[in-house]
């Protein structure tokens, strides 16, 4: 593989997500990441509120923050931002830019490659300068095998996984800066046509000590209820993968993983779920994890403590009744 130097006068340049006025954490740990590449970082922020977001920047690190509140600039719309993110790269010579994996992320990053000739790396978990050379780490072969990746390209896109870094408290004395770049056409092309509200969660999984996740493992909707008896018996919730909510057997409130909610509870117990990259990103902090799965090549068992071979519609209401017994015992009845 070859790759290009990386200079450390090279600062890497962090893409800052605007969630309604606030960065997002993934964009704080990007920060906190991108100064250990170079010893210092930049960031760029757009939309409404992106003064105040990079006003803020440098208690995270950011040794410079450059933002547009032009009004031309939607957070969920893609190609003005891709103009500031351009404009900011020409004009300053940066040539390693970080971007949190989001759904807009995946239009900035292709557009940067399209219009810079940049290379984009994606979904990595980390990212390193390793003898002069930026070096990414990445899942491949349905995660079975960690690879690494550079960049032959000048300018070097790094897509890295949600929640990959947690950001850090580092104050600097940042400069900040107004961009005013020439906005292209095409980009007012594209408009939002309606925004919907989610429902309101029926649950707060982020604060569940234990949680009961079932995937398509599942033969019926109905057998959910097998989960919602031993979420009960343990004093958990029940929280399910992508594909349950795909086929409306629940609510976007109980999804774990990318698209869904991150967790981190005392024990995640996962029955009928793979434990492909999707979900794991959402639930590999739990302090326990327990998988119930017929395949033992499933790749859930390489990250879990404990792992049952078998089929869930006998293990989870054979580990309820053990459950109900338990307590029935403990409280004496
Ligand atoms: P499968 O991968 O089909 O696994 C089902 C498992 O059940 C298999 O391992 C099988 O051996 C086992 N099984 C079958 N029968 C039984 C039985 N009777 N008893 C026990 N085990 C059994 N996924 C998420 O979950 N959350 C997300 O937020 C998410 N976001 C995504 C975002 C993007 C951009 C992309 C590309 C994907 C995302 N995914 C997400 C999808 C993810 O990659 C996987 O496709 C998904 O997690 C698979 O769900 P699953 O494990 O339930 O299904």
């Amino acid at each position: 593989m070859s790759a290009l130097s990386y200079e450390t006068a090279d600062l890497p340049l962090v893409f800052v997500e605007n969630d309604g006025g606030s960065p997002t954490p993934g964009s704080l740990g990007l920060l906190a990441r991108g100064r250990t590449l170079a010893g210092g970082v930049a960031a760029v922020v757009t939309g409404p509120g992106s003064a105040a977001i990079a006003e803020s920047l440098d208690r995270y690190g950011a040794d410079v923050a450059y933002f547009s509140d032009a009004a031309d600039l939607d957070p969920e719309l893609a190609g003005p931002q891709v103009d500031v993110i351009e404009a900011v790269l020409r004009d300053n010579a940066y040539r390693t830019v970080l971007i949190e994996n989001s759904v807009v992320a995946a239009d900035i990053a292709a557009s940067l490659a399209c219009r810079l000739e940049a290379g984009v790396v994606w979904d990595l978990q980390d990212i390193e300068v390793r003898d002069g050379r930026l070096l990414g780490t990445k899942l491949a072969l349905n995660d079975t095998v960690t690879i690494e990746a550079g960049w032959t390209s000048d300018i070097r896109v790094a897509v890295i996984r949600l929640g990959a870094f947690e950001p850090v408290a580092v104050a600097v004395r940042g400069r900040v800066q107004r961009v005013e770049p020439a906005f292209r056409p095409t980009g007012s092309r594209v408009s939002v046509a309606e925004r919907r509200v989610a429902a309101v969660a029926d649950v707060d999984l982020g604060a569940a000590s234990v949680i009961v996740a079932g995937g398509r493992g599942l033969r019926d909707q109905a057998a959910l209820e097998l989960l919602e008896e031993l979420a009960t018996a343990m004093s958990g919730v029940v929280a399910v993968s992508m594909p349950l909510v795909d086929r409306g057997w629940s609510g976007h409130s109980r999804q774990v993983g990318q698209t869904g909610q991150k967790v981190r509870p005392r024990l995640y117990l996962a029955c009928g779920i793979s434990g492909q990259l999707g979900h794991r990103v959402g639930m590999e902090r739990s302090r326990t994890i327990v998988a119930i799965n017929t395949d033992e090549t499933a790749p859930i068992f390489g990250i879990c403590d404990a792992g049952l071979i078998g089929d869930l519609h006998t293990v989870v209401p054979e580990l309820a009744r053990r459950f109900r017994e338990a307590h029935d015992k403990d409280s004496g009845s």
